[in-house]
Order: structure tokens, then C-alpha cells, then sequence
């Protein structure tokens, strides 16, 4: 038997969350797809130890605490939340609804769809070498999620992008050594302010250099072979090795639909709708003019798509939900 949801959120980052939680307090049948294995999106992913100060009445909060609090919000109205998941066809059947299958071939059935996918589903480039795999999370990252762990190590950063100098700033009071290995002659990728706040301290830069080889045994890195433009080899002491080197972001299938898209953006109106009706944008993934690219855009745009949810499906509902002071959820519980 078919399980049909009112509306299905595809996308579990910030955006995605918070309208799980509204679309709740509009008493809607909610699901919310994922096509990681943990949600958060991006702030997950990338900055979960960042302080995130642009949130208002908040002044400060870091990135893997907002996501936890998102989600205890979102579980508020217990939607249906499917992670390891990612979606890429769907088909409008003939009454209106849509049918969504997902890459492992699961199908989920939904009046509505809100597209919280950010720039789509993201891969890092993973470094070029065959023994990278042996050193993966144990002392190989593509990402920073507990600062303290590199405490009194020695630290190779391989790459020269704002990620890269960023973390070697963070890093470098607490490491024994940060050094910092970059194929560009000068950091040309890299804001000033980066730049400068990683010259505080006394990290090694070797530009024009690359990562070529690891050795080490048991997962733990003991050295790091690197090579210069000259083609000449040095051995670096490292503990630790962190690999910035960018990311592959795509909306992958969800580009073969049919919705109107500008620079990896859909094209909403002032509904959230795209130009397939039933179907919304949200949060990153959507596009109209002045788009601001912060997570408190999603918390306005999830709301304004949800509403128009309801009022598709129920002509004669309020335009918007009752205020939280006033909504009954809240009030009965308190
Ligand atoms: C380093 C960095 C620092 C930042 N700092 C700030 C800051 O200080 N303040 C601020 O407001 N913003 C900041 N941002 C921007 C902020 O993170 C984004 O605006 C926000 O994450 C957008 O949320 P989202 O939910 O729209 O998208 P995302 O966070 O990108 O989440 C989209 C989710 O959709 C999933 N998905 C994609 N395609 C599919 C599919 N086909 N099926 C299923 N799931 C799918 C993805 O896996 C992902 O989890 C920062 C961004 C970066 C990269």
C-alpha cells in the first residue's frame, strides 16, 4: 500500500530541519530525506566546530550545536527522517502527486516536494594516493571535527584555500608544528585576513610543494614525502595529515527534471514554488533575485514554502501557522 506524505522535505541541512519542525506546526504529514548518513548539511560537514555569530538572538553558537538543536526542534512533530538516501528521479503521477525514487531504488509517495539540497549532494577530493585508504580517519582527514585531538602533534595541511589556512591558524597554538604544503607559488585562493592570522604564529609554508607519499604503520602516519617543482624530495615528521583540497558539489539527476536553473540555483518565485508546480526551493538551493546565502535565509524561505504547501492543499487554512506563544502544541504542553 502506498504511504502518501503531504510533503516530502529532500535535503536534511538547516533548511531542510527547520522546516520539518514547521511543516509540523502546520499539521502536515512530513518526511525528510538525507542522503548522508547524519544530517546537518554543510555545517556538519565542514564547520561543525566553527562559531556560528550571524544568527539573530544568538550570539554565538558552534555549528555542531545549532545542528543539534535543529534536530531536537525538527523532531518536535516526529516526521518520518529516512537518512542514506539520496534522490535522484521523480515522476508527477497523473493525480497531481509525485513518486521520488531514491539511488538504492526505494520509492517514497508525496503530494508536495521542498527541495532543501543545498548546492546538492558533495564529495571531497580525496587525496591522489593509493595508501591514502590505510590512513583515512585515523590519521588522514578531509575535515577538522575535534581541534583538541592534534594537540602537541606535528601537523602537515596539504592545500592553500581559506580551509586550509584557516585550520593552520586554529591549529597552530595547540600543535607541536603545523606545516603547511601548497602547489601554488603564493596563496592566491586565500582571503588576506587568512593569510595574515596564519602569519601569527610560526607555521612552515612549503609553496610550490607537493604531498607525493605516506609512511607510517597501523593507520599512524610517521612521515610525509613531499616534492618540489625542481623535483626534489623531502621527508616531513607528521602525526597527523589534513587534506583541503576542495569539494564536488552537484545536483546531480535532480538537474534532468525540468525545473528552471541558473548557476547550480533553482529558480523559486515568491511562493518557494520552481517553475514545476508542487515543487519548492528552499535554504541554498534556491535562487531569485537578492538571495542571501545564510542558514537564517532557509529558516524564512522553509516557512514561506510550507505555506504555500498548505495552502495548495487546504484553500480555506490560515496563510501562516499560528505563532509558537499561541499554538496549541505549545500551549497544551506548558
Ligand atoms: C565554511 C563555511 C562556513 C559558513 N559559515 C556560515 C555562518 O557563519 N553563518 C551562516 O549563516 N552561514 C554560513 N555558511 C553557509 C551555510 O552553511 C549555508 O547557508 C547552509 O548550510 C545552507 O543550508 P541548506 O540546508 O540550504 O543546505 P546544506 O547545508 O548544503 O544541506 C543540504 C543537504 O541536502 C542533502 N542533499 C543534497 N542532495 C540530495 C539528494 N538528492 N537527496 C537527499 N539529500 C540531498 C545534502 O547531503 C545536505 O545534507 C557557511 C558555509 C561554509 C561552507
Amino acid at each position: 500500500m502506498i504511504d502518501l506524505y503531504d510533503v516530502t522535505i529532500i535535503g536534511g541541512g538547516p533548511a531542510g530541519l527547520y522546516t520539518a519542525f514547521y511543516s509540523g506546526m502546520r499539521s502536515l504529514k512530513t518526511k525528510l530525506i538525507e542522503a548522508r548518513n547524519d544530517l546537518g548539511g554543510v555545517v556538519t560537514h565542514f564547520y561543525p566546530e566553527k562559531t556560528i555569530y550571524d544568527l539573530g538572538g544568538i550570539p554565538g553558537i558552534k555549528g555542531e550545536a545549532l545542528v543539534s538543536q535543529l534536530q531536537t526542534q525538527a523532531e518536535t512533530f516526529q516526521p518520518r527522517i529516512v537518512k542514506n538516501q539520496t534522490i535522484a528521479r521523480m515522476e508527477k503521477q497523473t493525480d497531481g502527486t509525485f513518486k521520488l525514487t531514491s539511488t538504492n531504488g526505494d520509492l517514497h509517495y508525496t503530494r508536495r516536494i521542498i527541495l532543501a539540497v543545498g548546492s546538492g549532494t558533495f564529495e571531497v577530493n580525496k587525496l591522489q594516493l593509493e595508501e591514502a585508504a590505510d590512513y583515512e580517519e585515523t590519521s588522514l582527514f578531509y575535515a577538522v571535527r575535534h581541534p583538541q585531538q592534534f594537540t602537541g602533534k606535528n601537523v602537515v595541511i596539504s592545500g592553500g584555500g581559506n580551509g586550509a589556512l584557516d585550520w593552520a591558524a586554529e591549529l597552530a597554538p595547540i600543535c607541536k608544528q603545523v606545516t603547511v604544503v601548497y602547489r601554488g607559488e603564493k596563496f592566491t585562493h586565500a582571503l588576506e585576513h587568512n593569510i595574515e592570522r596564519m602569519n601569527q604564529y610560526a607555521v612552515q609554508v612549503n609553496f610550490a610543494c607537493e604531498v607525493t607519499g605516506l609512511s607510517g604503520e597501523n593507520g599512524q602516519l610517521r612521515r610525509i614525502t613531499v616534492r618540489d617543482a625542481a623535483d626534489q624530495t623531502q621527508q616531513i615528521e607528521a602525526d597527523a595529515l589534513i587534506v583541503n583540497h576542495g569539494f564536488q558539489f552537484g545536483l546531480g539527476e535532480l538537474e534532468q527534471w525540468g525545473m528552471a536553473i541558473e548557476n547550480n540555483g533553482i529558480l523559486v518565485d515568491q511562493r518557494m514554488e520552481t517553475s514545476i508546480k508542487g515543487i519548492f526551493a528552499i535554504g541554498n538551493a534556491a535562487l531569485y533575485p537578492q538571495k542571501l546565502y545564510l542558514i537564517a535565509a532557509g529558516f524564512v524561505e522553509g516557512p514561506t514554502a510550507v505555506n504555500s504547501v498548505k495552502h495548495d492543499l487546504d484553500p480555506d487554512a490560515p496563510s501562516q501557522a499560528m505563532v509558537s506563544t499561541h499554538h496549541h502544541f505549545f500551549t497544551e504542553k506548558a
